[in-house]
């Protein structure tokens, strides 16, 4: 099988996770328990996961002209990721994601810094590298524009597009329209499908191109007849990553020319294989895991 290019578009985040046995008040300074830092953002991860499994992938994003983007930049290279679309710049920090974790919960604080700098004149000049990848894939860590105009770029070069809905928001039909495949999992399913002044044909014609995925259930396509394809039965130690895994997959699948079903269930299985690991990149299963998983 052809070897075709995959780009990624999207976020690169460090999550900075403090573990803590007390919980500060405002005002407040305890000692914590253990702290880590671990490279993460949706865009991140799913290359990730498509670069494990032997894709080529190519990372459109940017990180800040500080310690975290250089480390982040220096660990998507490593993992064999064509870095050379990461830009650092200097207005802002890199993006982060500060997690307390306390009592088997945890609490979040997002800062999109140099996320936010991927816009769409930086997507227009990156053209020809959008022109020439087979699969598009996007989440929407960045600024909604800019996912528009990468979308409305690749489906000019007739790149197949996947678009991870995630975090949700409202999105427009023009850009829906150019989407090939729509990956929610089940909220953003409902809130993707319920938060607009679509015709039911439109609503129909947007059912279509969505892959829902369903935790442990597995998926459903939702193009032509309904179909389940179930997930696999594995003892879970950690679920972060899981759909980032299945949407990387995906599109290694895609990209090497797997039907649909069985892209599918190539990616249920290395999302169940990452659920059985800690952590979100962490726990992404390489090709031969998969494969001999599948045996
Ligand atoms: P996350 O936000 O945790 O990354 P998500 O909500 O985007 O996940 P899910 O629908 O929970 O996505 O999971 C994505 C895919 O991961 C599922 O379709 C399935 O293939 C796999 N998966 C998730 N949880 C399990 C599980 N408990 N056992 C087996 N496979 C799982």
């Amino acid at each position: 099988m052809t070897k075709k290019k995959i780009t990624v578009i999207g976020s690169i985040n460090m999550d900075i996770v403090t573990s803590t046995n007390i919980l500060p008040k405002m005002g407040e300074t305890v000692l914590g328990k253990a702290f880590h830092t671990i490279p993460g953002g949706k865009g991140a991860n799913q290359a990730v996961a498509a670069a494990r499994l032997g894709a080529d992938v190519s990372m459109i994003g940017c990180v800040g002209k500080d310690t975290f983007g250089k480390e982040l930049k220096q660990h998507l290279n490593n993992l064999g990721i064509d870095v050379q679309n990461v830009e650092p710049v200097t207005e802002t920090s890199t993006g982060t994601a500060t997690i307390t974790v306390f009592d088997g919960d945890n609490s979040i604080i997002v800062v999109p810094g140099a996320n936010y700098h991927v816009t769409p004149v930086y997507i227009e000049r990156l053209e020809k590298m959008i022109a020439e990848s087979d699969v598009v894939l996007l989440q929407l860590e960045i600024p909604l524009e800019t996912v528009e105009k990468a979308v409305e770029i690749a489906s000019k070069h007739h790149a197949t597009i996947i678009l991870n809905p995630a975090p949700i928001q409202l999105l427009s039909k023009e850009l829906l329209s150019k989407i090939d495949y729509i990956t929610p999992n089940e909220h953003e399913q409902e809130m993707l499908l319920t938060s607009s002044d679509w015709t039911d044909e439109e609503r129909k014609e947007i059912i279509k191109k969505c892959i829902v995925t369903k935790g442990a259930k597995g998926v459903s396509i939702l193009k032509g007849n309904e179909r389940q394809i179930p997930s696999f039965n594995v003892d879970v130690v950690d679920t972060t990553g899981a759909g980032d895994t299945f949407n990387g997959a995906l599109a290694y699948c895609l990209s090497i020319g797997y039907e649909l079903e069985e892209a599918c269930h190539f990616a249920n299985a290395a999302a169940a294989l990452s659920v059985t690991k800690f952590g979100a990149q962490g726990g992404m299963p390489t090709l031969q895991e998969v494969e001999e998983f599948l045996q």
